[in-house]
């Protein structure tokens, strides 16, 4: 975790540029949050800077008490510990609850919340410890895998003025929201910033990214994509994405894992399998404008489509109707696919060894 945090800081340091100035627009308030299980440093600027970058901190612990697996009072803990008995949740439960069904639905399964008791049997729920589930465990947690089960209700008591949200799962279920969290909290980090009326901002939830405006100097915000081949070097990156205004969103198997009879698994689990995603991915970007794109979009996606693979991922990409996004993928092979839409944004890292395409 130091290092990790280590990373962050130097990342900063070496993409954003730093520094106070005289112009009230350019004054800076960086800070870091440990939270939702990684480093994150929130960086905005502009005269309001401190209050906008505590205001974002609050979301974030805020969303951290509704929606933890590890914290006993959450949202996500209680609906998973009720034994299907319908559970009063909050407004945002009940919005993500929603949210990961429609991508569950236009994913085809390949992003579903319930695979929680496979996350947990390899150890990635949080607090156990890592190992190999056997054959005849995971054969028996997989038809707990069926986001289609999931009830969430939402009601407005006569006589009173808000909603009230409930939700059920089915026998046995459990819900992971760990591939939409942060996402979705850097889409309400976004509220913050335009209700405080931040210029700009570098918000980085370990992995998800909100470029927000551009840099002081009036450039774009530069995002590192990391080499999933070398994963205990930070710094290592496959290239760089150069953004304005965006989301970029990274699912990559050099995350989390542990390795065990020279084999790394990593904490993206295919619903179909109840195993790490063996596509032939290591890691996937999603990128989206701010402007109608959703962090919780590219959250979501970045996790569907690693689990997808090069081939369904790209499909899905070009027949997607929703809101535009754009992708990096990183191949087991040493590729890096860079779809059409950031051709002039991306920068291969030539150090890194990988070959570059770019996909339309
Ligand atoms: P991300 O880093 O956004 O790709 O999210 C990965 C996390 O989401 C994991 O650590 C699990 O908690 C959870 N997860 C793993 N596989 C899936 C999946 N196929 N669909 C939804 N959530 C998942
Ligand atoms: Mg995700």
């Amino acid at each position: 975790m130091r290092r990790l945090t280590a990373y962050v800081f130097l990342l900063l340091l070496l993409l954003s540029g730093c520094g106070a100035s005289a112009d009230p627009d350019k004054a800076q308030e960086s800070i870091q949050v440990i939270a939702m299980d990684t480093a994150m440093l929130i960086t905005t600027y502009g005269e309001r800077s401190p209050a906008a970058a505590y205001a974002a901190e609050d979301v974030i612990r805020d969303l951290e008490k509704q929606l933890s697996r590890t914290i006993e009072t959450s949202d996500v803990s209680r609906l998973n510990a009720a034994g299907g008995e319908a559970v009063t949740v909050g407004a945002d439960m009940f919005h993500l609850l929603d949210c990961a069904e429609f991508f569950r639905q236009q994913t085809g399964g390949a992003f579903d919340i319930t695979v929680a008791p496979l996350v947990a049997a390899w150890g990635f729920a949080g607090g156990e410890e890592h190992r190999v589930p056997t054959a005849e465990e995971i054969g028996r947690l997989l038809p707990l895998v069926d986001g289609s089960t999931v009830r969430y209700t939402s009601e407005v008591p006569e006589g009173e003025e808000g909603a009230v949200y409930s939700a059920s799962l089915g026998p046995g279920q459990a819900v992971d929201l760990g591939a939409i969290a942060k996402g979705y909290a850097a889409d309400k980090i976004a509220e913050v910033l335009q209700e405080y009326e931040v210029p700009r901002a570098n918000i980085n939830l370990g992995g998800n990214v909100l470029a927000w405006g551009d840099r002081p100097d009036g450039t774009p915000w530069r995002v590192g994509v990391r080499d999933p081949a070398r994963p205990d070097d930070p710094n290592a990156l496959t290239g760089v994405l150069e953004l304005t205004s965006a989301f970029a969103v990274t699912s990559g198997d050099y995350q989390r894992y542990f390795e065990e009879g020279g084999k790394r698994y990593h904490h993206i689990i295919d619903p179909a399998t109840g195993r790490p995603a063996d596509s032939g991915l290591t890691s996937v970007t999603v990128t989206a404008d701010c402007g109608g794109g959703s962090g919780a979009m590219c959250d979501a996606l970045s996790t569907a489509l690693f689990v997808m693979g090069e081939e369904r991922a790209l499909d899905f990409w070009r027949g997607w109707s929703g809101t535009p996004f754009q992708l990096v993928l990183v191949t087991e092979d040493g590729r890096v696919a860079v779809t059409q839409g950031l051709a002039d944004c991306f920068t291969l890292e030539e150090a890194s060894g990988y070959q570059y395409e770019i996909v339309s």
